[in-house]
C-alpha cells in the first residue's frame, strides 16, 4: 500500500502565545529560520505545506522561500487565517469575562468572506500560485467558513484535530468558543454545510491532523515534536504503520523553529535538539515507506480514489 507523509507548518508571527493585546505589532523574524527546515524536508524528499497567515505573507524571507519552492515544486503554500490580525479589520464587541483571540467564526458572514478573500488573493499574488489549502486560526472552522472556502476554490482544509475539543477556549466576544473535534477520527472526509433544507457536500476534503488517542487515558497525542517526545513519536509512527494508516499529518508552527519564537523552544540548544529529533524522525518515516506529498496533492489522490475529481 502507498503511505504518505504530510507536513503542515502554521506559518505565523513570532511567539504569538505571548501576545494578548491585539494591537501589539507582530514580528516575523522566524521567517529567516525556515530555510533550515525546508532543507531538512528536501533531504528526505518531503513536501512541506506552509499554511501562511497575513503577517508572514508580508515577510521578505518567507516570500523568497515560498516563491523559490513553488518554482521548484518542493513545497506548497496554503492559507492560515488569524482573524484578529488580517484585513479588513472589524471590531468585535468584547466579552467582559475571560477571553482569547477572536475566532474567524465570531465575525459576521460578510466580514468572514472579505477576510478570506483578502488573504487568498494576497497569498496568490505574493507566491504566484493557486491557494487551495486552508487551516483555521485557533483550530476554528464552521459551516459558514466551509461555504466561503468553497466559493474561493479551496480543495482541502486541515483544521480538524481529532479527539480534541477547543470548546473550553473562549474567543473574544461573549459566549464564543472554539470548535469541538472530539468525535472525529484520523480519516479524510468531505466537509458539508446546509443548503436550504438539505446538507450539501462541499468540494472540500478535510484531512485531519494526526492525533492518536492514548489507550485508557482519554488524552490525544499529536504528531508534533516538543523537544522531549521523540520516543513517543516513534511509537506513534510504529502504531500507525501497523494500523495501516494511509497518511500521517505532522504539524508545527514556523515560530517553533526559531530560538525564543515559542514557549516550547526558548533556547538555541533546544532548537538544536529539535533538529536532531526531526532528523531521526524523518529518517524513520522514510524507512517505514511513507512518501512526501503536499496536502492539496494528497486531497487530489483522495478524490481520485473516490472516483471523483481529476
Ligand atoms: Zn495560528
Amino acid at each position: 500500500m502507498e503511505r504518505y507523509f504530510i507536513i503542515t507548518i502554521d506559518t505565523e508571527g513570532d511567539d504569538l502565545w505571548a501576545v494578548s493585546n491585539l494591537r501589539t505589532e507582530v514580528q516575523t523574524k522566524n521567517a529567516e529560520y525556515l530555510y533550515r527546515f525546508q532543507e531538512l524536508c528536501e533531504k528526505y524528499g518531503f513536501v512541506s505545506t506552509y499554511l501562511t497567515n497575513y503577517e508572514m505573507a508580508n515577510a521578505d524571507a518567507m516570500k523568497e522561500l515560498g516563491r523559490e519552492g513553488i518554482k521548484k515544486g518542493t513545497l506548497e503554500i496554503g492559507a492560515h487565517e488569524h482573524a484578529w490580525n488580517s484585513p479588513p479589520y472589524f471590531p468585535l464587541l468584547k466579552s467582559s469575562g475571560k477571553r482569547g483571540k477572536p475566532y474567524l467564526g465570531e465575525y459576521p458572514q460578510p466580514v468572514i468572506r472579505k477576510k478570506l478573500e483578502y488573504l487568498t488573493r494576497l497569498l496568490e499574488d505574493t507566491f504566484l500560485c493557486p491557494i487551495t489549502s486552508h487551516r483555521g486560526g485557533r483550530w476554528c472552522l464552521n459551516e459558514i467558513i466551509v461555504k466561503e472556502l468553497e466559493l474561493l476554490d479551496y480543495q482541502v482544509d486541515c483544521t480538524c484535530t481529532p479527539g480534541i475539543s477547543w470548546g473550553s477556549h473562549p474567543g473574544w466576544s461573549a459566549g464564543s468558543r472554539g470548535s469541538d473535534w472530539s468525535n472525529y477520527g484520523n480519516q479524510p472526509f468531505r466537509l458539508t454545510y446546509p443548503q436550504g433544507k438539505i446538507i450539501k457536500e462541499s468540494g472540500i476534503v478535510e484531512i485531519p491532523v494526526t492525533s492518536v488517542r492514548k489507550m485508557g487515558r482519554g488524552t490525544s497525542k499529536w504528531f508534533r515534536p516538543t523537544g522531549s517526545n521523540l520516543m513517543e513519536l516513534l511509537g506513534i509512527l510504529d502504531y500507525l504503520y501497523i494500523e495501516k494508516a494511509a497518511y500521517i499529518e505532522f504539524m508545527l508552527h514556523s515560530s517553533e523553529l526559531m530560538p525564543g519564537g515559542s514557549p516550547t523552544f526558548r533556547l538555541k540548544g533546544q532548537i538544536e535538539k529539535l533538529y536532531e529529533d526531526l532528523d531521526i524522525l524523518f529518517c524513520e518515516i522514510r524507512q517505514y515507506g511513507f512518501q512526501g506529498i503536499g496536502i492539496s496533492d494528497y486531497a487530489k489522490r483522495y478524490n481520485k480514489e473516490r472516483g471523483e475529481g481529476l
